[in-house]
Order: C-alpha cells, then sequence, then structure tokens
C-alpha cells in the first residue's frame, strides 16, 4: 500500500552497526517526517482500537517514541516496559536471553490489572526477545494481551517463530 511504502522509505539500513556484521534498521527519517510518523502513528492507533486494547505498552525506547502517541491518538493510558533498575516503584521484572548473555525489563506492578487489555508497541521485532519478555511481564501483572505490534519484522530473523508460541493466538500484527 501507500502507507507502507511511505514508510519503508524513511526507514535507513545502517550497515554493522552497532557492531560488524549486524544491519541496523533506522527509524529516525521517519519520525522527523510528519506524514510518515503521523501515517505509523494513526494506523498504529487503529490497530489498538481495533483489538479492543485498554492501554498501549511501549518497550524502552523507540517503544516509547512510538508507543505514547498511538496511546493517546488511541484514547488509551500508555505504559513504559524499561529496562531493569529505571522505574521508581514496585516493579514485576523478566529476564531473557541474548546472543549473549541475558537481560531483564520491569514494569509497575500497579500500572496494570486484571481488567486491562495490553497492546505492546515497539518499532522491531528481530530475535523477539524483548518482545516475548514483554508478554509474559503484562501477564504476570494480571493483564491480558491484546496483540504486539511493530513497525517492523526483521524477516531474515525467526523472531515470529520465537514470539508467536508466548501470544497464545493473539496476533503479532508487523506493518
Ligand atoms: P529482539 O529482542 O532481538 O527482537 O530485539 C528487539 C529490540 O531491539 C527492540 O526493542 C528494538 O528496538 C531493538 N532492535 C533490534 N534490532 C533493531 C534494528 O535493526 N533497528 C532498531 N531497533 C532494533
Amino acid at each position: 500500500t501507500d502507507i507502507k511504502e511511505l514508510l519503508l522509505s524513511r526507514i535507513r539500513d545502517v550497515q554493522d552497526y552497532p557492531e560488524p556484521g549486524v544491519l541496523f534498521k533506522d527509524i529516525t527519517p521517519l519520525l522527523a517526517d510528519p506524514a510518515a510518523f503521523t501515517a505509523l502513528t494513526d494506523t498504529l492507533a487503529e490497530r489498538c482500537v481495533a483489538a479492543g486494547a485498554t492501554k498501549v505498552v511501549g518497550l524502552e525506547a523507540r517503544g516509547f517514541i512510538l508507543g505514547a502517541p498511538v496511546a493517546v491518538r488511541a484514547g488509551l493510558g500508555f505504559i513504559p516496559v524499561r529496562k531493569a533498575g529505571k522505574l521508581p516503584g514496585a516493579t514485576l521484572a523478566q529476564a531473557y536471553d541474548l546472543e549473549y548473555g541475558s537481560a531483564e525489563i520491569e514494569v509497575h506492578a500497579e500500572d496494570l490489572t486484571a481488567e486491562d487489555r495490553v497492546m505492546i508497541v515497539d518499532d522491531v521485532l528481530a530475535t523477539g526477545g524483548t518482545a516475548e519478555a514483554a508478554v509474559h511481564l503484562v501477564r504476570r501483572a494480571g493483564a491480558e494481551v491484546a496483540g504486539v505490534s511493530v513497525l517492523m519484522e526483521l524477516g531474515f530473523l525467526p523472531g515470529r517463530e520465537r514470539l508467536e508460541p508466548a501470544l497464545e493466538g493473539a496476533p503479532l500484527d508487523a506493518l
């Protein structure tokens, strides 16, 4: 579609970043273009509404940049999922494996309840580890997962395969 072409044209490929052999998808040109950023925000917000979401969870850090305007547009609250040690209140933490080592993300426990249906938003799905951990975190907080919405999934990595079992039928939408 026209929107997909517009968005794709505003994503920059950076070779060997952040380390040799990695192809990094840089969304800063898209953020700098108000037509593209608005089209992306509106499309993701429509998906949140269609999925019956009550909250938007954004994953640090680019998931904050995308998730916050999506939440406002959809009329929903925004909940940040942060890297360990950044949130001041009582948190739930979820560790997950990286290619080398591990990482941990956290959410404020009181931000989600059993009444919530959560749309998880991020820019890029790569190995799927971050989004999978976020799905577990949302469920452990007592809320339901409405789905995962990303701008882009890297089709040359098995992120979808990793994430789908954790989603238990909830949709993974990549624009
Ligand atoms: P994953 O856990 O391997 O799926 O990595 C996804 C996380 O890393 C997301 O929070 C992304 O923002 C970030 N990420 C991984 N690869 C890229 C990329 O090529 N461009 C931008 N962000 C990326």
